[in-house]
């Protein structure tokens, strides 16, 4: 399996190559990416590849993922004792929503219990309603960033069918 840093560094690495390719295509004007289209694809990029990374699923013990939280790392234990490592959470399509979702019921969680603590709380609010245009560039390049992470593991796109399959098999 290769190591956080392994990771980090191909992923950089296709960025870099992304971004030169897409600057010349725009010079070219073959392609018309506007600079928050850029932006939001960026981001969603690398809070991919350093913030949810798949390996995440070994936050029960200690990982590179984990430890990029700094403090807040201890909030991913349960998704670590949750997702068995390279099980459901390195799959291609549920994998990286499964991070999403985990992210968003402790987000709710932790809001929930500051509005329960301290009723006035002034709560940032996500605008309404989030244009396409935003986001779909950042799930395009969160969705890359794990993509580049299962490719350099080895896990194939069907990896959660085979895993399934195996499981009914085993059963019957
Ligand atoms: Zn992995």
């Amino acid at each position: 399996m290769p190591s956080g840093r392994v990771h980090n560094l191909t992923n950089i690495a296709v960025y870099s190559v992304l971004a030169a390719g897409v600057l010349v295509a725009s010079r070219q004007e073959l392609l018309n990416i506007t600079p928050v289209q850029a932006l939001t694809f960026t981001l969603g990029f690398f809070v991919g590849t350093f913030l949810l990374s798949p390996d995440l699923d070994l936050a029960e013990g200690r990982v590179d993922s984990k430890r990029r939280w700094g403090v807040l790392g201890f909030l991913w234990v349960p998704y670590g004792m949750l997702f068995s490592h390279r099980g459901l959470s390195h799959t291609w399509l549920l994998g990286p929503l499964t991070r999403l979702a985990y992210l968003a019921v402790i987000v709710g969680l932790i809001a929930g219990l500051l509005r329960f603590v301290w009723p006035g709380v002034p709560l940032p609010s996500i605008p309404q309603p989030i244009s396409l245009k935003v986001l779909l560039p950042l799930l395009l390049g969160y969705y890359l960033s794990q993509w580049l992470h299962l490719l350099a593991d080895g896990v194939r796109p069907d990896h959660g069918m085979r895993h399934a399959r195996r499981k009914v098999r085993g059963r019957g």
